[in-house]
């Protein structure tokens, strides 16, 4: 079984409890682990399988209750960094016109230092590079750029899921598609939502948008659409896989739970390139994605409601 290394931010999300005030109104806090590639390793043990958290947290209080979340779901945390700088904190409130009220601090996750050492355990495995607060500077985006090149560099398979924060960067939305282009270009497969691949590609509909991503140089596409399931796409065939029909009650990290079992399932493979050979084998993951994904609805919180492998045998 390949390992899957996750990089990127784990930060801690203070969640508003009186949901219909806004920040300045809001009083009591539910204190949440967080961050798109902290959930997708947990995604991946909690199925079963070896996964690898890359990233930074503060020396602080919040930083050792993160790595102890990781640690409790089996996720290696021997290559996460401390930092004197306090852990990254998120304050999220839903305020009653519908809009989220949003306050980022951020810390210690753009601390994380490139570490050339690593580069060999990245030999047949996998390297999931989640974006998000990894594209807004410091040493996080520089160990990203070349993570993504060492793997290239090593018979890895590469995964990128941009996780757009509308929050973060809806004043510069031009200079995170720039510097998306590199990771798109390079990753075996990527994994948008639907408003990520509009964005990306400049494409409203979404299989234009896909074939604009193909041009681009991406590899293996997923577009995922909540309810509606999953759009495959490869640069030979295109299919919209359906979802499992659910009762949601908190959405939160349905793409991650999807991806990770995705990259769970390509971890079992003997050998990467039968994914870019067999489209039913794509098929077939990808149903199984959309039902890991679909179950995560179903539970509150990211992390907890990840589902266990016998949760997604037929
Ligand atoms: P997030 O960024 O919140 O993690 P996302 O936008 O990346 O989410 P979604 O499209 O919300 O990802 O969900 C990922 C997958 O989970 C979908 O492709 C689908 O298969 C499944 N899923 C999500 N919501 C539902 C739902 N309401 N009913 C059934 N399946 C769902």
């Amino acid at each position: 079984m390949a390992e899957v290394f996750c990089v990127g931010e784990l930060l801690i999300d203070f969640v508003a409890e009186n949901q219909g005030s806004n920040l300045s109104e809001a009083v009591e806090f539910t204190k949440k682990a967080g961050g798109a590639p902290a959930n997708v390793a947990c995604a991946i043990a909690k199925l079963g399988g070896k996964s690898s958290f890359i990233g930074c947290v503060g020396n602080d209080p919040f930083g050792h209750f993160l790595l102890n979340v990781l640690k409790d779901e089996n996720v290696d945390v021997s290559l996460a960094q401390r930092s004197k700088t306090f852990t990254t904190l998120a304050f999220v409130s839903l305020a009653e016109d519908g809009e989220r009220d949003f306050v980022f601090s951020r810390g210690a996750d753009r601390e994380l230092k490139y570490d050339p050492s690593i580069k060999k355990k990245f030999d047949h495995n996998i390297l999931h590079l989640g974006a998000a607060t990894a594209m807004l500077g410091g040493p996080l985006e520089e160990a990203y750029n070349h993570y993504l090149f060492d793997a290239l560099t090593k018979d890895s398979f590469i995964s990128f899921d941009p996780n757009y924060r509308a929050d973060l960067w809806k004043d510069n939305q031009v200079a995170f598609v720039k510097k998306c282009m590199p990771f798109v270009q390079k990753s075996h497969l990527c994994k948008f939502s639907l408003e990520e691949a509009q964005l990306i590609s400049e494409k409203k509909d979404m299989h234009e948008a896909c074939d604009a991503l193909h041009d681009m140089g991406a590899n293996i596409v997923t577009i995922t659409l909540g309810g509606d399931g999953t759009l495959l796409s490869t640069t030979q065939q295109k299919q919209t896989v359906p979802s499992i029909a659910v009762t949601p009650v908190d959405t939160t990290g349905a793409g991650d739970a999807f991806i990770g079992c995705l990259l769970y399932q390509i971890s079992e493979l003997a050998n990467f390139e039968s994914v870019f050979s067999d489209f039913d084998l794509l098929l077939k993951m990808v149903r199984t994605a959309n039902k890991a994904g679909a179950i995560t609805t179903t539970k509150y919180g990211a992390i907890a409601a990840l589902p266990h492998k016998s949760q997604l045998i037929d």
